[in-house]
Order: structure tokens, then C-alpha cells, then sequence
């Protein structure tokens, strides 16, 4: 008898866990860092453990601790027709699981129109978000929602996005909802006074239709930080650029950055009792990478690992979420590199008593000097082009660098000559650079390999895959029974 009741108990609990588990939710969160291979992932990694200056606790990064405690794979990005991929066609692989050609978004190799993984957690009753630091139709938000044969038909990708409506929708990027005629028969004025960027707006959308439709979408609208913490709806358009942000290192403005936005997301996400699907991008370690910026760069990667701090502590606290790090492709080669010595460096590096031999193999000290630096190479070279022609002579590039970078170098280091007339400010720049041992191979993609940081939720992922099965295993923890 008793032994009878005992058996009932054990099947009552192991019934009533079962109920249980059914309403817990289910989440996914990928986030990609857009232009990041292993190397300027390794740039954040070494900042944090030796620079002599290193803010983080136990020098350790949080997306070291992912890699520690989660599971790591090797990434391939390879495309249908290419060994080189960009943003775009990377979106669609990881977003839905077909391989396609680049600067297509949401089509198979075929031009068919396929869906991501989003569409799947939608068409399951979850919740569903993208965001973003560049342009929210930008190649890799749009390959969860969208369709076109190529990322720049914004005016498509706008209907596509209006259609699927994804509960979260964040970045910048304003200009792509607005034509000329929207802006020209005064279809803004009432927005105008709500957006901090209004003066920049530049319409890139075709359709006069666009804006009333995302008027009419039934999202709530924002344009700045201050307006998204005090929105309460369920459904949010969060439009804080006319384009891309800006860098971390030149301010936000009334931007979001990344990491209020993921906070925002995620807590109006998790109100879906069956849980959701969110995709973060850190955009910009792709912009910065591709104009060479080690600097801007490592700011990007230090934004992101906000993010990631954010979100490793949310998933330590909500068990049934999967979180996803990886990048789309790499961008610039990067690497620090040793450099030989003149017989002048070379003599002064030995007074200061901790370089022997012919080489400088870049002291730890380099990567806290690169914090120092003031502004990004984007506005520094906007900055010397806007000088009058007479002002833009060699001591002047000379001086606008060597103030921004915090560098002490002769216009002979920068490869300038006295009274030189033509030269490039960007090439000084680039040498600058390698003065502090930063080198870089491109300013395009790489087909470098990829990492895949699988944390939380224990899902099977391979040792080596490609990008295109990450959409597989998305979908097989979405579908797997609860
Ligand atoms: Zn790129």
C-alpha cells in the first residue's frame, strides 16, 4: 500500500513537472558581431588581460568567460558561389539555414524567396526582435525578415519589415522609411520635433506609401534614449540615426547604445510566456575594421562586451534561453605584428631597458595607448578634408594626428615630406598605425574562420560547421518538445 502511494506521488510529480516545463519559455538569442574574426575578437581578449591599465575584473572579458563556460565551434562562411562573403549573404545562411550568393538577402542560391529562423519562433506564438547599431534594414537584421536579390533595395526591405513586424525593431536608419515626396509635401511635420536627427535626414525609400504604413504598423515610435525608457508597448520601432550610429569613440548623441537597447528588447520580449527570438547585432566592429581603426575598433568590441555582460547574466538567471556568439565574416585581417628597429630605436628602446635584439615585439602598454585615441579615423579624415585646400599641408595632418592619437611622431614617420602638395591623410594615418605595431591586410572581408559560442541552453553543436547550420540548431531547440 504504501509502497502503491509512493508510485502515485512520483508519477503526480514527475506529470506536474511536466505541466511545469510546458510554460516555461523558450529563448534564443544570437548575437552577431558584425566584421569580427578570431582576431579582433583576440583584440578585446588581450586588452582586457594585459593592458597594464585593463579595467576588467580578473582581466578576463565576458566573452572570454563564454568561451570558458560554453561550448566552442570553428564557423566556415563559405557562400553558394563564393569563398569571400559579405554581410548579407552571411545574414541569410545563419538566419535561414540556405546557402545564397552575396549581397543577397533572404533568397537561396535560386533568387527563391526562403525564411529565417525568425519567421519559425513568429509562426510558433513567440515573441521576435532584431537590433541593431548600424541601419535597421542594414544586410544582417534584414536577412530575418526580409527578401531581395540585393541589400540595397531598402524600399523593398521596408515593406518586407512592415509585413513580418517583428516586435522589436531598434537601430538607426530613419532615412529608409521617408521619400522625397514624404519630406517635400510636409507628410513629416508633425514627426519632425520628436526627432534629434531631423536636420540630417536624407529620404532613400521610393515608396510615398512607406511612412504612412509605418505610422499605421501599430508600433510604438521612438527617436532617442529617453523616449524608449519611458515606453511601456509591446511593440517597439526604435529609429534613433537617419543612418548608421555613429562610433562609440565620437558619442551617441541621444542614441541608445547597444546594450540599452538589448536590456529594452529583452525585458519587453520576455513578457511572451512562450518565450522569444532576439537577434543582436554589433554592427560597427565592421565599419571600424573597414577604415583600419584599431582603436575604434577595440571601443566597438568593448561596447559589445557590455552587451554580452548584460546578456550572460540574464541567461544565468533564465536557464531555458540559448545564446548565440558569432560573426558573419571578418573584416581587415587584423593582427599586431613585431617591427625592426632604426639603430636610433633600437639604442633608446635599450635605455629604457625592456627591449633586447633588433625587434620591438610591442609592449602591453600599446593596447592601453590605444584608449588614448580621441576620435575615430572616419571623423579625423572628415575633419582635415573640411580644412580650406591652402591649410591642408603635411605639419597640419601631422599635428591633427598626432593630438588625436596621443602619438609624438615626426612628419618623416608619418611618411610626409615639408611642402609636400599631394598626399594622402588616410596613408598617414596607416602609418601612424603600424608605428604602434597594428597591421592590417585589407580594408575588405577575409575568408578567415569564424567562431560560434554556444552558452546557456545545451544544444548539439558540431566541432567545425558551417554558417548555414546555425539556423539547424536553432530550430531544433525551438521545435524540440518542451
Ligand atoms: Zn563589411
Amino acid at each position: 500500500m504504501v509502497k502503491k502511494s509512493l508510485i502515485t506521488f512520483f508519477c503526480f510529480l514527475f506529470l506536474a513537472s511536466g505541466v511545469f516545463a510546458k510554460t516555461e519559455q523558450k529563448n534564443v538569442i544570437l548575437f552577431i558581431a558584425d566584421g569580427t574574426g578570431p582576431t579582433i575578437m583576440h583584440l578585446l581578449m588581450q586588452y582586457a588581460k594585459l593592458a597594464p591599465n585593463s579595467p576588467f575584473k580578473d582581466r578576463t572579458s565576458t566573452l572570454e568567460k563564454l568561451i570558458n563556460e560554453g561550448k566552442l565551434s570553428l564557423v566556415y562562411n563559405d557562400t553558394a558561389f563564393s569563398v569571400v562573403t559579405d554581410s548579407a549573404a552571411a545574414a541569410t545562411q545563419f538566419a535561414t539555414g540556405h546557402r545564397t550568393f552575396p549581397e543577397a538577402v533572404g533568397v537561396d542560391k535560386d533568387s527563391n524567396a526562403v525564411n529565417s529562423v525568425l519567421i519559425t519562433a513568429k509562426e510558433q506564438g513567440r515573441a521576435t526582435g532584431v537590433l541593431t547599431d548600424t541601419y535597421v534594414l542594414d544586410a544582417t537584421p534584414a536577412g530575418f525578415f526580409g527578401h531581395a536579390k540585393n541589400r540595397r533595395e531598402y524600399t523593398i526591405l521596408s515593406k518586407n519589415l512592415l509585413e513580418v513586424k517583428p516586435d522589436i525593431v531598434m537601430g538607426g536608419g530613419f532615412n529608409h522609411f521617408v521619400s522625397k515626396n514624404n519630406l517635400a509635401s510636409g507628410a513629416l511635420t508633425n514627426i519632425l520635433p520628436k526627432v534629434p536627427y531631423a536636420s540630417e535626414i536624407t529620404p532613400k525609400n521610393q515608396d510615398d506609401k512607406t511612412f504612412e504604413n509605418l505610422l499605421k504598423s501599430g508600433y510604438a515610435i521612438v527617436f532617442d534614449e529617453k523616449s524608449l525608457n519611458k515606453t511601456k508597448a509591446n511593440k517597439i520601432m526604435g529609429l534613433f540615426a537617419a543612418e548608421g550610429y555613429p562610433f562609440n569613440i565620437d558619442g551617441l548623441k541621444n542614441a541608445p547604445d547597444l546594450t540599452t537597447m538589448t536590456k529594452k528588447a529583452v525585458e519587453t520580449l520576455s513578457k511572451n510566456k512562450k518565450g522569444f527570438f532576439l537577434m543582436v547585432e554589433a554592427g560597427e566592429v565592421d565599419w571600424a575594421a573597414h577604415t583600419n581603426d584599431g582603436a575604434t575598433t577595440l571601443r566597438e568590441m568593448l561596447e559589445a562586451d557590455q552587451t554580452l555582460t548584460y546578456l550572460k547574466n540574464w541567461v544565468d538567471t533564465h536557464p531555458n534561453t540559448l545564446l548565440i556568439i558569432t560573426a558573419d565574416h571578418d573584416t581587415g585581417g587584423f593582427g599586431f605584428n613585431y617591427k625592426k628597429l632604426t639603430k636610433e630605436e633600437k639604442e633608446n628602446k635599450m635605455d629604457e631597458g625592456y627591449v633586447q635584439g633588433k625587434y620591438d615585439y610591442i609592449a602591453p602598454e600599446t593596447l592601453d595607448k590605444l584608449l588614448e585615441q580621441k576620435a575615430s579615423f572616419y571623423i579625423l579624415g572628415q575633419k582635415f578634408k573640411a580644412l580650406p585646400k591652402a591649410k591642408q599641408t603635411p605639419q597640419k595632418a601631422r599635428e591633427i594626428i598626432n593630438e588625436n592619437l596621443a602619438l609624438n611622431l615626426t612628419l618623416d614617420q608619418l611618411g610626409l615630406e615639408e611642402n609636400q602638395k599631394d598626399f594622402s591623410f588616410e596613408k598617414s594615418l596607416k602609418k601612424a598605425s603600424e608605428t604602434l605595431g597594428l597591421v592590417w591586410n585589407t580594408k575588405q572581408h577575409t575568408s578567415s574562420p569564424l567562431i560560434a559560442i554556444f552558452y546557456g541552453a545545451p544544444v548539439k553543436a558540431p566541432n567545425i560547421m558551417h554558417n548555414t547550420q546555425i539556423a539547424q540548431i536553432i530550430r531544433e531547440y525551438f521545435n524540440e518538445e518542451q
